[in-house]
Order: structure tokens, then C-alpha cells, then sequence
């Protein structure tokens, strides 16, 4: 016997194999060829000799089914196990039909190997039995068949590779309790169903679709189970992966308002349930994307939304509603107690500075709470309610929180009315100046006057712009209404000047007016238009406008001061000035805080600012002069000019008209001044 080098040990019960009629031949599952046949075998495979046999490469033209069950026959022979088989071979071509026993072997180079042995041929199947058999053998669908006890009655080849060796029961298929018990509801009532299931398979853990249908067995005639399954494990993951990222804000990896919004729906739909709200917004962010740039603005809200989350150990949900808005969604809360305690964690963590970038920084976050369904009766309105809460947070300074209240929504609707009122009001011309003396340290002459706002309610009266300018500002009103008393201001200066009374008019100027890039053009039109010399016109602007964009701020004061025209800062020592920058801007006056007047027995900062004008070449204005004490103390320490009620209260411009028409006739001023002391 000629014999591969390979097969060299086994020489022994080949020799015996080569007498037995039974086919019997070596399989190489590596070389995908036949290495040895007995003469039995020879003749089944059509074959002259075994040399002829080997130099058939069977893997030429094998297809996906063939190499999947051969990897499966060899991980089974792997384990030593002997198996039985129906394949059909096809020596030149010609279908042989045969029952098969495989028993796993070591080649002497220790690679694996099967001996096979032909049982014998179906030669009694018809071809339509043939066919069926090949199809269930050749199929990727998984089939089984299962007794009336769910025990493992047949699998074919697809599934015989899926299902886990030891699997001899569907209950072991199933990871789910809850699928089995789908499974076992159903067997009962239908005759056939289909379920989505994770199950276990030889490779791990895998999700499937299966259907089951009830049948009979075959060989017992008794009641079967014959369950077909497919693999939908990528397509199901995919679909996962697309849903939760739909739902993912991308930027934080928090959930984003689509999952908000599918949660509360859902959890609303359940009887009894409480939900709370806590709804975050940050303070000034804008400024800090503005002045820093996106970049470090996307990188503080990452940091902004981890701290977040650090302050909630129960199982909460963490939203990105767009922006620098956050939620947190809390499930079951009967009372605000842990709402409130979280907030304050958020503000407390918040309120340490985050470095970013090698700068430290620091947001402050505004906080409204709300619950389900004690303040709102719908999700909707849940977060309505909480956005008015967060929004009072942040009109009294932001840093805090606030629980919602039905006064907010009375509150929320002033503001809108009030907000349609003031657009209406432009149009129908409703708003007046009133007129405010600045006195020369005499306290006697008029050196100018401050132009101040009012609003002529048609039912409310006379509106002061306390009432109105914040809304105004909010809403964007204000540049048109800025422009307005711009022009108007300046048209008062100018017919002043014509008729003999020429004081400078001073107007103040908002945030918004003042960071148009137009600005500058905007008030020489103006000084064109009204034929108001620049000289007579001040803009008042105030401390927090000029600490952004400071080459911006500098170029605009500059060219302010180039045309002549005025540059006060209000409210002088409210806010933060750069006092390097103070020096180098062009700023031709201080207006001292009324705060700072009327607290005259701490003269620290009003000394200070009388020092820095002086210094800086400035005039320094004290404003809401109220008492004579105060006059008098600003007399003596040398404050350049003088307003306030107590010299003279903002009036109508006939009446100030009036005045300085007297003014300039009176030989003698009206009050008396003893400088000598000053
Ligand atoms: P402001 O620029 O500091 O104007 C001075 C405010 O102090 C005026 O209030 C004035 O009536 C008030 N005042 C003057 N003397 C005294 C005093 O002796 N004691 C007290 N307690 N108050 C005094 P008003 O007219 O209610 O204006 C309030 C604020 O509204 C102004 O503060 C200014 O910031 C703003 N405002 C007024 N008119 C305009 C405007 O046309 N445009 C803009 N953007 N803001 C304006
Ligand atoms: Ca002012
Ligand atoms: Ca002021």
C-alpha cells in the first residue's frame, strides 16, 4: 500500500480498512482533499487510484454552505466525537446521495484530519425528497425541531453550527427569561409566531428573529416544535446605534432634546407617575464664546455638563437642550427637597473656576425648578413652567435657583404685554425726553443737561425707564429707541444753540447701540441731520460697555473724540474699569455712582474718584446730589459739576428752556455759593 508520509502510524487499521467493502476514506481539511480510499471507497468517489483520487482539489469548487459545514464537522471531530451525516457527493459530477459516520484523526504532522465512512447510498428517496433534504442541508436559515418537552429532536447544519454544543433544550437558547416565557405563552394558544430574542449560540450572545410553527414528528408522530431563526444582530445593533445617536447630544454625549421629549411622553403616559425638572441655563456664556471663541466655549460646556452630572448620584438623566441650556429629568420626586440640594451642589461645583486652555474660568448657572404634575398638567407645559423659573433665576442675577410659582406666569405676561406695548410705542410716538441740569461747581449755572426717557403710557401714565429699558434692551427695542433720543437729544441741543441758550445735552447710550459697528457714523448723521455742533453732544456710556473688545472700544472713543463730540462714563465706580485702559481711552468725563454721593460719610471712593479725574484730566460730575451736606462736601473737594434733585429734578425741555432763559438774563445767580472754604 502506497501511503502518504502523513498517514505512516496509521498504517496498521488502514491496512485493515483496505479490506472491508464499506467505503472508507481520509479527509484533509486543510489540502480540502481525499489522501487515502480503500477500494470501496474508489469506486464510490469514480476513481482509478488513490494518487488520482488525491490530485481531485475538492475546494475548487465548494460553496459557502460546504466550507461552514466542514468547519463545523471539524470543530465537533475537534472535540472527539464520531457523527452521522446524510451529504451528497459528487464524484465527476454525479450526485451520490450517502449516510456518513465522521471520526476525527491526527495526521503523524499533527494536523487534523477526518476518516470517513460510507454507511450507505439513498438510492429510495424520490427527487423531490432529495432536493428538499439538499435545500434544508444547504440553507443559511437556522432550522430545529424540538419535542412537546422543548427537547432537541433535529437541527440542520446552519443551526447545528449556531446552537451551543451542549444545547438540548429551547429554554437553554433563550437569555431572556422574559422571551421563554413569550415563547412558552404563545406554544400553547397559536400555531405558529415569531419573536425578537437574545440567544445563546456556540459564538456568544447574539439577537435572532425567530419563528416557530407547530408540527409533528416524523418518526414518533407526536406534537413538534420546528423553529426557524435568523441573525439580526448587526442590523438590530445598527438600528440601535442610529436610534441613540439621534438621541445623543454630540457635542457633550448627553442625551438631547429629541430623548427629552420621547421620555416625557413616555413617562406622562404613566398612571400616578412624578417627574421633576430642574433647568439649567448659564450666565453670560455669549460673552464668553465672544471673547474667548467657540472653540473654548464647546470645551467649557463638555466640563459644564460633567460637573452637572457629578451632582446627581441618583439615576438621573442628564439633557443638552441646545446651546448652553441643560435639564436634569428626575423620576418619582414627591417634594422639591432633593431639586433644591441638587441645585445648590450645581452652584456650588459651578462657582469653583474650570481651566481651560490655561485659563481659568468660571459660569455661574441660573437655575428653575418644576414638577410634574403638581405645576404643570403636561410635559410641555413642565418645561415651560421650568424655563420661567430659570428665567426669574436669572433676572434677579443669575447664580441661583428658583422654584416655579403661578405669580411667575402672572409676572411672564406683564412682560409680554408690556414687550407689545413698548414696539407700539415707537410707532405712535409715545416717548418724551425729559431734561436733567448738570451745574457748574457754582451749583448756580447750568454747564448742561442730561437727556432722560419717558414713556407717555396711554393707561398707565407716566412711565420712567425703570419700567421699560431693561425690556427694551432684552427684546432689541432699544436701538430703534436709542436712535430715537440720539436725534432727539441732539434736535434739542441744536434749536438751544440757535436761539442763544447753547448747553451741552448729554444722552445715555445702551450696550446694544454702543457695539453696532455703525455707531460712530450713526451720530455724525445725526449731528448733520440736526445741525447740532459736536461740542454740545455727550454720550454717556457705561463701565461694563468697555471692558469687551477693548481695541474696538479704544478706535470708536477715539473717533468720538476726533469729531468732537462728548464720551461720560455713568455710574462711575459700579463696575470693573481697567484703570490702564481708563488712562489710555479717550474719555473726557466721570460721572460719580449716586450710591457713592449719597454715602458722603465714607468718603474713601469719592475722594478716589475726585484723585483719578484730577489725575486724568477729567471732568468728574457727582449725580444724585440729594442733600445740602452732599453739595456742600463736593464744593469743598473740588467735583467739577453737580446733579441731582436737590439742585434741580429732570424736567420738560420748555421748562428748562424757560429757566436758562432766565438764567442768562439774571445778572445775579439764584444761590449763593460761599467758595472760600473750597
Ligand atoms: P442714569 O443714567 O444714572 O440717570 C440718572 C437717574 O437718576 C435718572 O433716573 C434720574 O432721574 C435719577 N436722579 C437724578 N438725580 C437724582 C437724585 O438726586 N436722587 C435719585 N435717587 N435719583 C436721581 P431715571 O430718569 O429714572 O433713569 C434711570 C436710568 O434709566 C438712567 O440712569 C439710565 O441708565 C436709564 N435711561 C434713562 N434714559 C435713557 C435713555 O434715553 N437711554 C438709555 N439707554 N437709558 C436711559
Ligand atoms: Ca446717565
Ligand atoms: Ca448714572
Amino acid at each position: 500500500m502506497d501511503l502518504p508520509e502523513a498517514l505512516g502510524s496509521l498504517k496498521p487499521t488502514l491496512l485493515i480498512y483496505q479490506t472491508l467493502s464499506t467505503p472508507i476514506w481520509v479527509f484533509d481539511f486543510e489540502a480540502m482533499s481525499v489522501i487515502w480510499a480503500n477500494s470501496g471507497a474508489l469506486e464510490l468517489w469514480d476513481a482509478a487510484s488513490c494518487t488520482e483520487l488525491a490530485s481531485r482539489k475538492m475546494g475548487r469548487d465548494t460553496t459557502a454552505t460546504v466550507t461552514d459545514h466542514l468547519t463545523n464537522i471539524r470543530a465537533q471531530l475537534h472535540r472527539n466525537t464520531s457523527y452521522f451525516d446524510r451529504w451528497t457527493i459528487y464524484p465527476r459530477g454525479v450526485p451520490r446521495h450517502c449516510f456518513l459516520e465522521y471520526r476525527g484523526i491526527q495526521l503523524d504532522d499533527g494536523r487534523d484530519a477526518m476518516l470517513v465512512e460510507c454507511l450507505g447510498q439513498d438510492l429510495h428517496s424520490n427527487s423531490e425528497t432529495l432536493r428538499s433534504t439538499e435545500a434544508l442541508r444547504h440553507t443559511s436559515l437556522m432550522i430545529s425541531m424540538y419535542s412537546a418537552d422543548m427537547d432537541l429532536l433535529y437541527c440542520n447544519p446552519a443551526a447545528r453550527t449556531m446552537l451551543p454544543v451542549q444545547l438540548s433544550n429551547l429554554a437553554d437558547h433563550f437569555i431572556e427569561p422574559l422571551d421563554w416565557k413569550s415563547v412558552q405563552d404563545n406554544v400553547t394558544g397559536t400555531d405558529q409566531f415569531q419573536i425578537e430574542a437574545l440567544v445563546n449560540t456556540a459564538t456568544g450572545p447574539k439577537r435572532h428573529k425567530l419563528h416557530f410553527r407547530q408540527s409533528r414528528d416524523a418518526l414518533t408522530g407526536q406534537n413538534s416544535l420546528l423553529v426557524s431563526e435568523t441573525d439580526i444582530t448587526r442590523l438590530h445593533n445598527g438600528a440601535r446605534d442610529s436610534h441613540m445617536q439621534a438621541r445623543t447630544d454630540s457635542l457633550t454625549g448627553f442625551a438631547n432634546r429629541l430623548y427629552l421629549h420621547e421620555q416625557l411622553a413616555e413617562i406622562s403616559t404613566r398612571p400616578g407617575v412624578s417627574v421633576g425638572v430642574i433647568y439649567i441655563d448659564l450666565d453670560r456664556f455669549k460673552n464668553i464664546n465672544d471673547s474667548l471663541g467657540h472653540s473654548v466655549g464647546d470645551k467649557l460646556l463638555v466640563r459644564v455638563a460633567e460637573t452637572i452630572s457629578q451632582c446627581a448620584d441618583k439615576q438621573l438623566t442628564l439633557v443638552r437642550l441646545g446651546g448652553d441650556e441643560f435639564l436634569l429629568l428626575l423620576e418619582s420626586v414627591e417634594d422639591y427637597s432633593y431639586l433644591t440640594a441638587l441645585s445648590e451642589c450645581i452652584i456650588d461645583k459651578l462657582n469653583s473656576p474650570i481651566a481651560i486652555d490655561g485659563s481659568m474660568l468660571r459660569v455661574t448657572p441660573s437655575i428653575g425648578i418644576c414638577i410634574y404634575p403638581q405645576d404643570a398638567g403636561d410635559a410641555e407645559t413642565l418645561l415651560q413652567h421650568a424655563d420661567i423659573a430659570m428665567y426669574q433665576s436669572k433676572g434677579n442675577g443669575g447664580n441661583q435657583y428658583r422654584i416655579f410659582n403661578d405669580q411667575m406666569l402672572v409676572d411672564v405676561k406683564h412682560r409680554t404685554q408690556l414687550e407689545q406695548e413698548l414696539a407700539l410705542a415707537i410707532k405712535h410716538e409715545q416717548f418724551i425726553l425729559e431734561y436733567q441740569p448738570r451745574f457748574n461747581i457754582d451749583g448756580n449755572t447750568i454747564a448742561g443737561a442730561e437727556a432722560l426717557i419717558r414713556w407717555k403710557h396711554p393707561v398707565r401714565g407716566l412711565l420712567y425707564p425703570g419700567s421699560f429699558i431693561e425690556v427694551a434692551e432684552e427684546t432689541g427695542l432699544i436701538n430703534e429707541l436709542g436712535d430715537w433720543v440720539l436725534r432727539e437729544g441732539a434736535r434739542q441741543a441744536a434749536y438751544w444753540n440757535r436761539i442763544g441758550l447753547g448747553i451741552r445735552v448729554s444722552v445715555n447710550i445702551s450696550a446694544r447701540q454702543f457695539s453696532a459697528r455703525s455707531f460712530v457714523d450713526d451720530v455724525k448723521r445725526v449731528l448733520h441731520d440736526t445741525g447740532c455742533p459736536a461740542r454740545l453732544l455727550e454720550v454717556e456710556l457705561t463701565e461694563s460697555m468697555l471692558i469687551d473688545d477693548i481695541p474696538h472700544v479704544a478706535a470708536v472713543l477715539e473717533r468720538l473724540h476726533k469729531i468732537g463730540v462728548r464720551t461720560a462714563i455713568d455710574d462711575f465706580g459700579t463696575g470693573y474699569s481697567n484703570l490702564f485702559y481708563l488712562q489710555s481711552f479717550e474719555i473726557d468725563c466721570l460721572k460719580i455712582d449716586k450710591a457713592f454721593v449719597q454715602s458722603i460719610d465714607k468718603p474713601a471712593i469719592l475722594n478716589m474718584i475726585l484723585s483719578l479725574g484730577k489725575m486724568l484730566n477729567m471732568t468728574v460730575v457727582a449725580e444724585g446730589i440729594e442733600t445740602h451736606d452732599q453739595l456742600d462736601w463736593l464744593q469743598k473737594n473740588g467735583c467739577n459739576e453737580l446733579q441731582g434733585f436737590y439742585l434741580a429734578k429732570p424736567m420738560s425741555a420748555a421748562r428748562l428752556e424757560k429757566r436758562l432763559a432766565a438764567n442768562t438774563k439774571a445778572s445775579k445767580p439764584t444761590r449763593t455759593i460761599d467758595l472760600v472754604d473750597a
